[in-house]
């Protein structure tokens, strides 16, 4: 069960470990990017926290609502849209439905990776945040009982696996094979947002 509560906190834990890792984050995107990424996500993330912090909210929606219309302002890149789609449509999804239920959550990250899929037009193994979103989907689809620890380990072990794969979508798709060896920034950012996550569901 999500509350408003929670989900600030929620996106304050986000803020709080991507702030932390802003130089890792940019020296994964340095290796297979344009070396902005912890730049774009920590500006995103903090506007992020400073409007939800200084607002009343009635719904989970809402907070959604606004965090998906600030990264998409603020973040920039490529990632900006995607997580700015990601959250408008779980925001979507779970308007009218307060405190969220687990499987309210669900259907809600279903859309939110189905709207990253739209609109980034990748799939799994393209070594993108797809490949961390799309096994935690996976995981909350298929678990009557979520474990947080578990929603930590799905990600983070979806996120080191994306070394082992040749970019295909973005920009690190320029490097071809020699993007292998190196983590996807915005895999690592989603980790990040799930790790946070697992640090609120209860
Ligand atoms: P940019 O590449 O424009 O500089 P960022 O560095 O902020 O933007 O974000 C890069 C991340 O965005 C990548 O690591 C990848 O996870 C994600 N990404 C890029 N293009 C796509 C896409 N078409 N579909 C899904 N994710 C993508
Ligand atoms: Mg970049
Ligand atoms: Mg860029």
């Amino acid at each position: 069960e999500l509350q408003v509560e929670d989900t600030i906190q929620w996106l304050e834990k986000s803020n709080e470990k991507i702030q932390q890792n802003k130089d890792y984050l940019t020296a994964l995107d340095q290796a297979i990017g344009d070396s902005d990424h912890g730049i774009n996500m920590s500006r995103g993330f903090q506007e992020v926290v400073n409007q939800v912090k200084s607002k009343q909210y009635d719904t989970v929606s809402d907070v959604l609502k606004d965090t998906a219309m600030t990264l998409m302002s603020k973040v920039g890149g490529a990632s900006g849209p995607l997580f700015g789609t990601a959250f408008l449509r779980f925001s979507m999804r779970v308007k009218g439905i307060d405190p969220i239920s687990q499987d309210a959550f669900t259907k809600g990250m279903e859309d939110a990776l189905a709207g990253i899929i739209q609109r980034g037009k990748a799939a799994t193994g393209e070594k993108t945040m797809v490949d961390v979103w799309s096994p935690v989907v996976d995981y909350f689809k298929g678990t009557t009982i979520v474990q947080a620890d578990e929603v930590a380990q799905t990600a983070k072990k979806a996120m080191e696996q994306t070394k082992e794969i040749t970019a295909t979508k973005g920009r690190a798709s320029y490097f071809k094979e020699k993007s292998i060896g190196h983590i996807d920034p915005g895999a690592a950012s989603s980790f990040y947002i799930f790790e946070a996550l697992s640090e609120v569901i209860k």
